[in-house]
């Protein structure tokens, strides 16, 4: 099969789909792999290794999107992208159908088969392709949260492990998922005092056996988030309901009980996010302040981290994307329920009930 490569070209999209590693198995098994020129350069990653993984470099998009049997990226195609689609062509990538009804018509319209990273599930049910991204995100908004409370960021001017006399910084995070968890674990290195806020109080019974003493957790209720935000110095917003607009769970009138400077980040914005005052924000200007307090609501935080982030991508989708290759796209569909959640259109058809409804469309 020929696997293509393109260089993406979302803004501030810094990803790539394919590390040289995944071209070198990819040949070893008989497959070409076609990656357009400085495809890699926004993760580090040059040309040069990966022609020498064996990789094809073509000079530029069209070349790689007319050759290839199955095109694999990082974001949704964008307008540029579209009248290269070709009819009989697979895409492995996130699509976020439900997001657009001009790139879901268009996909439909180009003949492609559309499989999405996003609905792709794994033996547990789980979402084996989105966990990394939550990981990442999770990870670093304690350190962006630490960021925007020094003063000159227009934070409290707090330092989140303090210094012996003085008490470390109060972290609340609302959500015990994988963005909770991933953030409660950087926090606690950082000395803070944390605390986890869950409805599922089996979620916080683990939290409270795996977190070192420095966390602790609280049933996520009216009561007990308005009292975290009167302690905390930093808000991070983890919450997700599957399939649903992110619950608010803080008001602009709550605002009012939180510290001046203290830091809310919202990384539930991409569902709309968990707090009442949230707007989506970009890493070129990604924080504004209301009633004092700074609101950091980027929607793709991991983009900022590329290069961690392709390679936290590249480890769990290589191995589909070798099945794939081997099996053919259909049949590696057909034989893998995983996988085949993941085809959201194909040949002109919507398969997927969620984008289906969304738009008033056949299934
Ligand atoms: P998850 O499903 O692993 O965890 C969500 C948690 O929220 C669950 O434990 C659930 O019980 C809890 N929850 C639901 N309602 C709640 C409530 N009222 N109060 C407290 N907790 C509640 O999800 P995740 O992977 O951790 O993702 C969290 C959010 O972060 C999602 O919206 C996801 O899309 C988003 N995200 C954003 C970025 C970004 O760049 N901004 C990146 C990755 C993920």
């Amino acid at each position: 099969m020929r696997v293509g490569v393109p260089k993406e070209v979302k803004v501030d999209e810094y990803r790539v789909a394919m590390l040289p590693v995944g071209v070198e198995e990819l040949k070893r098994v008989g497959h070409t792999v076609l990656v357009e020129a400085g495809a890699g350069v926004g993760s580090g990653i040059s040309d040069e290794e990966y022609a020498e993984a064996g990789a094809q470099i073509v000079a530029s998009a069209k070349e790689v999107w007319d050759q290839a049997d199955l095109i694999v990226k990082v974001k949704e195609p964008q307008a540029a992208e579209f009248p290269l689609m070709r009819s009989g062509q697979a895409i492995f990538t996130y699509f976020h159908f439900a997001a657009s009804e001009t790139l879901t018509r268009n996909v439909i319209e180009s003949g492609v088969t559309a499989i999405a990273y996003e609905t792709l599930r794994g033996p547990q049910g789980d979402l084996p392709l989105l966990t990394p991204m939550s990981e990442i995100a999770g990870r670093m908004s304690i350190q962006e949260g630490a960021k925007y409370l020094e003063r000159p960021q227009l934070g409290r001017g707090i330092l989140l492990a303090g210094v012996p006399g003085v008490a470390p910084a109060h972290i609340a995070i609302l959500g015990g998922g994988v963005v909770g968890k991933n953030a409660a674990r950087i926090a606690a290195g950082f000395q803070a005092d944390v605390v986890i806020l869950d409805i599922n109080v089996d979620r916080l019974r683990y939290l409270e056996d795996i977190m070192p003493p420095n966390v602790n957790t609280l049933f996520s209720d009216r009561h007990n988030i308005r009292q975290q935000l009167k302690l905390a110095d930093l808000v991070i917003g983890a919450v997700l309901v599957e399939g649903a607009r992110a619950p608010n769970l803080v008001s602009r009138e709550d605002l009012k009980y939180m510290k001046h400077g203290a830091v809310i980040i919202d990384v539930a914005v991409d569902q709309g996010g968990c707090v009442e005052t949230t707007r989506p924000t970009t890493h070129s200007d990604p924080t504004y302040v209301v009633d004092g307090i700074v609101h950091y609501c980027v929607t793709n935080m991991p983009g900022a981290v590329g290069r961690t982030s392709t390679y936290a991508l590249c480890n769990v989708t290589l191995p589909y994307i070798l099945k794939i290759a081997k099996e053919g796209v259909l049949p590696a569909c057909k034989g893998h329920a995983g996988l085949n959640r993941a085809v959201n259109i194909h040949a002109g058809q919507v398969t997927n009930a969620a984008v289906a409804k969304t738009f008033h469309l056949p299934l």
